[in-house]
């Protein structure tokens, strides 16, 4: 018999159904500026919000900051 863990399920990306990676993204969250470690997919570089992040929802999350 065999039991899976699945406590390391990688998140995966609705979208895009790629592997979210950690990445640092860059947060406002109650008027300062953060860099955080979040979970991004690499494509479409949708961040996958932490839970206590989401608890305060004034946490804005910085997009578009790989423009080049
Ligand atoms: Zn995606």
């Amino acid at each position: 018999m065999k039991i899976i863990k699945e406590e390391k399920t990688p998140w995966i990306c609705d979208k895009c159904n790629k592997e979210l990676q950690l990445n640092k993204v860059k947060v406002v969250y109650l008027g300062g500026n953060f860099e955080v470690e979040l979970m991004q997919c690499p494509e479409c570089k949708m961040v996958l919000i932490d839970e206590d992040l989401a608890l305060g929802k004034m946490l804005e999350v910085e997009k578009g900051l790989e423009d080049k």
